[in-house]
């Protein structure tokens, strides 16, 4: 149902199974209950093609569970979305990371921007945007330095709700994403109809574009459109100088990948990201 996020893992009936993912569901129920928090919000680099400056980051939450152990969202969020506790989730990892953006934002880095994901399910919650409203004026973050990433698995509901959502989120401040394009249900048609700001092209198009063709000919597409409708590209994924070297060239404004660095806890992110530089003023 939510696209990519595939709930196959647990259409899986051995009892071994069954049990694991009771534990699992268990343990999840306790802490989104839990005043103690497990869950984590990890910064990943998002850095300007041209000067190679981290500009942005992309929130990403993980798991930290006392009995199961360190998660990654693989590992819980289609669950979570299954079982309806990715809301409770997704306003947590909003609420910690408009608080970190407002910190960084007064502590030297004004434009700096932070990217949220939002799942299908937190989406379709009937007060979405009140609910959102309601974090973002509670954290006093700039709303116009929140990203909020959508995917094309919400994109594909009934699009006049689809599109009044956005639109009342947009007037809220944030930008909107359209997360990993070029996966799913991917059609032209989103992105003529929707209100984007950016477009963030999906790892699985980077993986071989040095050999793919095809793969450069989608990114230089997707670049040229880009310009015509006035929204920026991300591109994700990028692991290898000679790829960025390539996307630089093909006119990606964003790049977000291993080569610029990995997930990392705030402190961690601020000190290898942000303390080697400061905006010009
Ligand atoms: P996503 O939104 O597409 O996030 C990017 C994922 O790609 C992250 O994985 C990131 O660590 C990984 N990545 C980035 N660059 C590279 C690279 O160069 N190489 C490789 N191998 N991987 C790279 P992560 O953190 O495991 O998150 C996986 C997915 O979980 C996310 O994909 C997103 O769909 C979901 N997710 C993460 N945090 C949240 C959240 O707070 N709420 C919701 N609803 N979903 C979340
Ligand atoms: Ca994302
Ligand atoms: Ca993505
Ligand atoms: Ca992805």
């Amino acid at each position: 149902k939510a696209g990519k996020n595939q709930y196959s893992i647990y259409d899986n009936t051995s009892s071994e199974n069954v049990s694991k993912r009771l534990d699992i569901e268990n343990n999840m129920r306790q802490a989104v209950a839990s005043e103690i928090q497990e869950f984590l919000v990890y910064y990943q680099p998002v850095v300007d093609a041209v000067t190679k400056k981290c500009t942005s980051c992309e929130a990403l939450v993980r798991w930290d569970s006392k009995s199961l152990g360190f998660m990654g969202p693989s590992d819980f969020v289609p669950l979570a979305e299954y079982l309806g506790l990715i809301t409770s989730i997704g306003d947590y990892v909003l609420e910690e990371a408009c608080n970190q953006c407002r910190y960084w934002n007064e502590h030297g880095y004004p434009d700096f921007h932070v990217n949220v994901n939002l799942s299908v399910v937190q989406l379709l919650q009937k007060d979405v945007v009140k609910n959102i409203e309601k974090i973002l004026l509670k954290t006093g973050v700039n709303p116009k330095n929140i990203n909020l990433e959508i995917t094309e698995s919400f994109a594909i509901n009934d699009m006049n709700r689809v599109l009044e959502i956005i639109k009342g989120l947009k007037k809220l401040g944030p930008r909107i994403a359209l997360d990993d394009f070029g996966t799913g249900y991917s059609s032209l048609n989103y992105i003529k109809q929707l209100p984007l700001d950016l477009i963030k092209v999906d790892k699985t198009f980077i993986d071989d574009i040095l050999e793919d063709e095809y793969a450069q000919a989608f990114v230089r597409l997707i670049v040229e459109l880009s310009k015509t409708i006035g929204t920026k590209l991300v591109v994700e994924g990028v692991e290898h100088q000679e790829q960025y070297e390539l996307l630089r060239g093909l006119g990606v404004h964003y790049i977000q990948g291993f080569y610029f660095g990995k997930p990392a806890a705030a402190k961690d992110f601020e000190q290898k990201y942000l303390a080697s530089w400061k905006p010009e003023q």
